[in-house]
């Protein structure tokens, strides 16, 4: 961790006084930062030592581990959750110029990857307080070009799967869920990663269990899985690391142009660790949100909604909405900063970015609701990794500068 000179603030006499801008940490607590322990050290020197260094038996057992913790038929690494939705797009025949469903409370990555197939990104707004894609308004976007729906499960939250369920198979559509968020989620009994076609999952730095970069895609459907290999190395017709084993030397055939998307046994070596891991690191974060949830009632900000009845909210985000005009945002956000207290903010809604605007002609008043959560949110450190004194300091720190004005 960056440790930080803390600033020393002088009046006028020259007298150092710690009044309002006192930090109240020396160090700068990251957001997000991933808590590494010692068996992922170990296997990623023992990986080096190895010499398969890239795609090979680790990242096979990867695989095996996360299909077995989903609950799923196939589970196939890849080098991101962006690569996994691209190739999830990809097998399941989305083409230029067809129409892909999607919420704007999303990062990027969701909205990019539909662009990367040539196909547009049609936002549908969320609803409130779950911030996830409204089901309801769903079929009045759905048009003879619709081929899919990208549910994103925001901040972890299972989005409402029954519904988006039936609407595609009313309509003949692929159902893709963003599981960036929601590794752990559960949806009336059933696990994320088993509802939709298929499901993609991100293990970067700030995600619930990480790998450095990394992704996955489970599905059932043995042709996906079969295509998702295929179009993550290169289109190649059969796994490339197999070419090298001892089973014997093969020529490899390729059959499309594919990507570079496969994910390395150094990231796998991580990853094998980290998820065994995933339910115990959930219930340090689920403390963390219960002691949030204590200490922000009374603050001129709405804490996060309960799950819904019969799901498990696989608590990626804590997200404050700040009220409006009363605490701006952005200053709330810089004064955090200021006493070492790193946030994040997710997201502002896709269609307030500008290349989202040129090109599909998207507005500010598109989306109202998701306007609404873009301009009120700030996302407070949430991980593993967080000690209680970090709680107590991000809770301190958040409740001084919502209740002083100019806090900055
Ligand atoms: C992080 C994230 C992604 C992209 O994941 P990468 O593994 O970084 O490519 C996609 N969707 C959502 C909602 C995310 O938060």
């Amino acid at each position: 961790m960056k440790s930080k000179q803390p600033e020393i603030i002088t009046d006028n006499s020259g007298q150092a006084t710690d009044k309002r801008k006192r930090k109240v940490r020396d160090s700068f607590l990251i957001f997000g930062s991933p808590l590494i322990e010692q068996a992922e050290i170990d296997e990623v020197i023992a990986t080096l030592r190895s010499g398969w260094i890239s795609t090979g038996p680790r990242t096979a057992k990867f695989e095996e581990l996360f299909a077995a913790y989903i609950g799923s038929k196939h589970a196939l690494a890849l080098n991101s959750c962006s690569a996994a939705l691209h190739v999830s797009l990809l097998v399941s025949g989305v083409k230029p110029g067809d129409e892909v469903i999607t919420s704007p409370m999303t990062f990027a990555a969701t909205g990019n990857a539909i662009i990367h197939v040539g196909a547009k990104p049609v936002l549908v707004d969320i609803e409130l307080p779950s911030m996830n894609i409204n089901p309801d308004l769903i079929e009045e976007k759905i048009t003879a070009k619709t081929k899919a729906i990208i549910p994103v499960h925001f901040a972890g939250r299972p989005c409402r799967m029954d519904r988006i369920m039936s609407i595609a198979k009313k309509h003949n559509l692929v159902v893709i869920e963003d599981a960036a968020h929601a590794i752990e989620a559960r949806y009336n009994g059933k696990k994320i990663g088993t509802i939709g076609n298929l499901t993609c999952f991100s293990f970067y730095v700030t995600k619930n269990i990480v790998t450095g970069e990394g992704g996955m895609v489970t599905t059932d459907n043995d042709e996906f899985a079969e295509k998702i290999q295929t179009y993550a190395l290169h289109g190649l017709s059969m796994g490339a690391w197999k070419r090298y084993s001892d089973e014997g030397f093969k020529h490899y055939e390729v059959v499309i142009p594919g990507y570079k998307y496969n994910m390395m046994d150094i990231q796998a070596a991580i990853g094998i660790h980290q998820l065994p891991r995933v339910e115990r690191y959930l219930r340090r974060r689920e403390e963390v949100w219960k002691r949030y949830d204590q200490a922000f009632e009374g603050l001129p900000a709405k804490i996060p909604a309960p799950p819904e009845p019969n799901t498990k909210h696989a608590r990626h985000l804590y997200t404050l909405l700040l009220d409006k005009p009363r605490i701006d945002r952005d200053d709330f956000q810089q004064a955090l900063y200021r006493r070492n207290i790193g946030t994040g903010i997710h997201f502002i809604a896709l269609h307030l970015h500008p290349y989202y605007q040129q090109e599909f002609a998207y507005k500010r008043g598109d989306f109202p609701n998701a306007e609404y959560v873009s301009d009120r949110t700030i996302s407070l450190p949430l991980s593993a990794k967080l000690s209680d004194e970090d709680v107590e300091d991000v809770i301190e720190t958040v409740c001084t500068c919502a209740k002083e004005k100019n806090a900055r």
